[in-house]
């Protein structure tokens, strides 16, 4: 089977999964529904964009290319299931003020301006996408980060495993806390994961990455997840009582 065959099926088996909580959530009646819990807002950052590519892969690929692609999908997906969404770009573009000149003034003013689109809605949730880069080429996986811990990393362990589950049952990596270097994810107050969908350096997952089979299959797969938590309760097998709607909780009271 040809490689975007094969993604075309993995995206179907993903896209599958949506439908499988569907039937779960019809099923366990008017108790819950899809519709957006109130005020929730879910923000879908595509990381970089602009002057600011972010990583480049061998053959050239820029991240902020692949993030959008993946952001766009996701968007649509969550739209679809009934989710308000904010997406912060979607075209090629940096987010700075007018004022701003030098790259480096473009950079800090283009972070501020995400992080302030995400602070003033009063319950967002944050999806941030990036791809990863190493100097060696053999690292591969995609990889769940998270911050304001106890919200953050049940949506980022279920992210993680679904990844594995769904897309790639080698990749053995664990979610983790982001980095205090990654400013828009360390100035922001609301439920975060930044989701590195693999690693542009690794030939093999440079090539899965550049296909649009594989970049709707990871959409579905992180958009499964966030509803997976926000929806489900601890009976139907996925999780205990007090990891269950997680994100449906308000953070503030
Ligand atoms: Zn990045």
């Amino acid at each position: 089977m040809s490689g975007s065959a094969r993604w075309k099926l993995v995206s179907l088996a993903a896209l599958g999964l949506l439908g499988v909580l569907g039937v779960l959530i019809l099923w366990r009646g008017p108790a819950v529904s899809t519709a957006a819990p109130a005020g929730v807002r879910v923000v879908i950052d595509p990381g970089h964009g602009g002057e600011d590519g972010g990583a480049v892969g061998a053959d050239g690929t820029v991240e902020s290319a692949i993030n959008l692609e993946i952001a766009r999908r996701l968007d649509a997906i969550l739209t679809f299931w009934g989710q308000d969404t904010k997406l912060l770009r979607s075209e090629d573009i940096s987010l700075h003020d007018p004022d701003a000149a030098t790259i480096r003034q473009k950079k800090t003013s283009d972070l501020h301006n995400r992080a302030r689109l995400v602070n003033e809605e009063p319950e967002a949730r944050l999806i941030s996408i990036h791809q990863n880069f190493f100097p060696q080429a053999q690292y591969h996986g995609a990889q769940v980060f998270y911050a304001n811990g106890p919200l953050g990393q049940p949506w980022a362990k279920r992210t993680q495993e679904n990844l594995r589950a769904c897309l790639d049952p080698e990749n053995s990596r664990a979610e983790k806390p982001i980095s205090h270097d990654v400013y828009l994810m360390n100035h922001i107050t609301c439920p975060a994961i930044l989701v590195e969908c693999g690693f542009l350096s690794n030939p093999g997952e440079l090539t899965r990455l550049r296909d649009p089979g594989y970049q709707t299959a990871l959409a579905a797969v992180v958009a499964a997840s966030y509803l997976q938590c926000t929806y489900e309760e601890g009976e139907t097998g996925y999780g205990s009582q007090s990891e269950a709607s997680i994100l449906l909780h308000p953070v503030r009271e």
